[in-house]
């Protein structure tokens, strides 16, 4: 059976990665959170002091990008969880702090250039199901299947609370709110790789579906798309 790229984009909190992790287990694919490799770039630059309230070192970050090493392992119950450096950073890039460093950085020209490399390494064997802004558009233009997927803001921020609160976190709803309003804004307007949907990309709204439908309604396209 032939292999391919699943390539899902879309809006931040709006149930991407559930539905890309969804997919990779029933079809035996690696899935590949693009979003926490910016994560991760973006608490290095925390870390090393390069990134404050309204400044980004760039000039070091830059100097540094080939020193950043991202990478993801499997734990013992089954979670994928993301590396830093051979560290594992999973709960520290999962604040709203990191969250918005990341938009931050990802505007950065030669930080897209680096985790975009790291991706199409990643992704050169096929068999790989990839979630981000950019994977239809810039990373794998040629990915057989593209999703864009969509969702109210507010159900985004929902969802959003529900994860953080998951956690022991006591989140404010409008501060999540405008997080995910803000970092929509970043990522649609930035001049590098902004994002847009590709031509070729189903739509898909999930405000007010269940996971299962979902995940029902996608096995089967992908199963029509590797035959
Ligand atoms: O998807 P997630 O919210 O974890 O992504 C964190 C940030 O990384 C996003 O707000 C976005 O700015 C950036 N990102 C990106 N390109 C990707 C994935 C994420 O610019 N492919």
């Amino acid at each position: 059976m032939k292999k391919i790229i699943v390539a899902i984009d879309g809006l931040s909190s709006c149930g991407k990665s559930t539905m890309a992790k969804d997919l990779a287990q029933q079809t035996g694919y690696i899935y590949v959170d693009t979003g926490a490799m910016y994560r991760a770039v973006a608490l290095f630059s925390i870390q090393n002091g390069w990134l404050k309230q309204n400044f980004i070192d760039e000039e070091n970050l830059k100097k540094n990008i080939s020193h950043i090493k991202i990478s993801f392992r499997t734990n013992a119950d089954g979670i994928q969880e993301t590396y830093l450096n051979e560290c594992n950073v999973e709960r520290k890039i999962r604040t709203l702090e990191v969250a918005n460093a990341a938009s931050r950085v990802s505007t950065l020209g030669f930080v897209r250039q680096e985790m975009v490399r790291q991706q199409q390494l990643m992704g050169s064997e096929k068999g790989i199901v990839m979630d981000g802004r950019d994977i239809g558009t810039v990373v794998f233009p040629q990915a057989e299947l593209k999703i864009f997927v969509t969702a109210r803001a507010e159900a985004r921020a929902m969802r959003r609370m529900k994860e953080l609160q998951a956690r022991g976190e006591k989140p404010d709803f409008e501060k999540v709110l405008a997080n995910i309003k803000e970092r929509d804004l970043r990522d649609t307007t930035r001049q590098e790789s902004p994002l847009i949907k590709a031509k070729d990309a189903i739509l898909f709204d999930n405000s007010d579906i269940t996971r299962q439908e979902q995940k029902k309604n996608f096995l089967k396209i992908f199963k029509e798309r590797i035959t």
